[in-house]
């Protein structure tokens, strides 16, 4: 019978993220689909928040190594904590979340356990008695369906593409995995962690909304000034106020170089599009963005989009949006952001 291995980090307040409860939901419909059996296994500082959100998932034992050796996010402690609870579930397959935690020490797991690796798994069934996997190559341009032979074959699945497994917190007993560290393991030490401020950080992956932001926001208006400052506001309070992730255009992130007016707190890494990111999130409002095709293929995974454009011919009513509406999106969203704080 076949054995599914979930494997999960703790965050540093002991928690579960929705990126983990993901991957409990795939790699239960992976056992169930094999008709085999599921295990858990969760390595932190502190493991018991995060056990307890899993309890009820099924799995027929939950293994758990914890310390303060583990808290911080260090290769050579997380793979050994990673390596031990595999060897102790001996598991066919090894569903783990593609956090940037993980990702750095599953290949090296594989490696050690002699299995292979696939990361930014999107899609994950079970064909004629054996798991299939799909992943995006070159650019999200080609899917991928791959299976392999050799076990344990290590899963890695992107955020957001798998639903998250809810309703089963409980109170998790935990079997407890002895590991044990390598002299050199601890060398590295974490003295901290240096992150923007929440309301600085703009990319969210996990917002609900992808709002994003179009060359229009800095072209000369109707009165025949561009209005930068008031744009930069209009943008934040709304990204703030919603709580969504910031998205733009190439042709805006590209000004800066091109020595035109720009929006300070835009950089290359909020572009969508063929060249920029292709995010994933339940919905989309572009706005002052033309709705070009090579924008536009950004965002193939954003389900519900709407634009707001001067332009009734742009190229979102071109069959890119569900819903357009023809209007300045200065006076929209000044009045969605009045709403919002009101
Ligand atoms: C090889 C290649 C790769 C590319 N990759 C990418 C990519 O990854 N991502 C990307 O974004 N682009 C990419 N592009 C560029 C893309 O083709 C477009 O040039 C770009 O997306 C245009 O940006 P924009 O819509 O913001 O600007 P513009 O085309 O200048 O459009 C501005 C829009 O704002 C509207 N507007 C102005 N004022 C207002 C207002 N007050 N209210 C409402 N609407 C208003 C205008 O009607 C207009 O439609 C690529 C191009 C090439 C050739």
């Amino acid at each position: 019978m076949s054995k599914v291995l979930v494997l999960l980090h703790s965050e540093q307040d002991g928690s579960l993220a929705k990126s983990g409860l993901e991957a409990v939901g795939a790699a239960k419909s992976l056992a169930e689909g094999l008709g085999g059996s599921l295990v858990v296994g969760v390595f932190g500082g502190e493991i018991a928040s995060a056990a307890n959100a899993v309890a009820g998932c099924g799995a027929e034992k939950i293994l758990g190594v914890a310390g303060a050796d583990f808290a911080a996010s260090r290769y050579a402690t997380d793979a050994a904590a990673a390596e031990a609870i595999a060897k102790a579930a001996g598991a066919d397959y090894i569903v783990a979340p593609g956090t940037m935690r993980m990702n750095r020490v599953l290949a090296g797991v594989a490696y050690r356990l002699g299995g292979r690796v696939d990361s930014h798994v999107t899609g994950l069934a079970v064909e004629g008695g054996a798991p299939v996997v799909n992943r995006w190559y070159y650019r999200q341009r080609m899917m991928g369906r791959v299976q392999r032979d050799v076990r344990p074959w290590v899963i890695a699945i992107d955020p957001g593409a798998f639903a998250p497994l809810t309703g089963t917190e409980g109170t998790a007993s935990i079997e407890n995995v002895a590991v044990a560290l390598a002299d050199g393991s601890k060398r590295t030490s974490v003295e901290g962690i240096v992150a923007p401020a929440a309301d600085a950080q703009t990319i969210r992956p996990d917002a609900d909304l992808l709002f994003v932001a179009g060359a229009g926001w800095t072209k000369k208006q109707a009165d025949g000034q561009s209005h930068v400052k008031e744009a930069e506001e209009t943008i934040l309070g709304f990204v703030k106020g919603a709580g969504a992730s910031l998205g733009s255009s190439k042709s805006l992130v590209d000004q800066s170089g091109e020595g035109e007016a720009v929006l300070s707190f835009l950089t290359h890494l909020n572009q969508v599009g063929q060249t920029g990111a292709t995010p994933r999130h339940p919905k989309g409002l572009a706005s002052c963005c033309h709705g070009e095709e090579p924008h536009a293929v950004g965002w193939r995974f954003i389900t519900e989009r709407r634009a707001i454009n001067l332009d009734a011919n742009c190229g979102w009513a071109q069959g890119k949006a569900d819903v357009l509406y023809v209007a300045d999106a200065f006076a929209v969203m000044k009045k969605v952001n009045e709403l919002l704080t009101s």
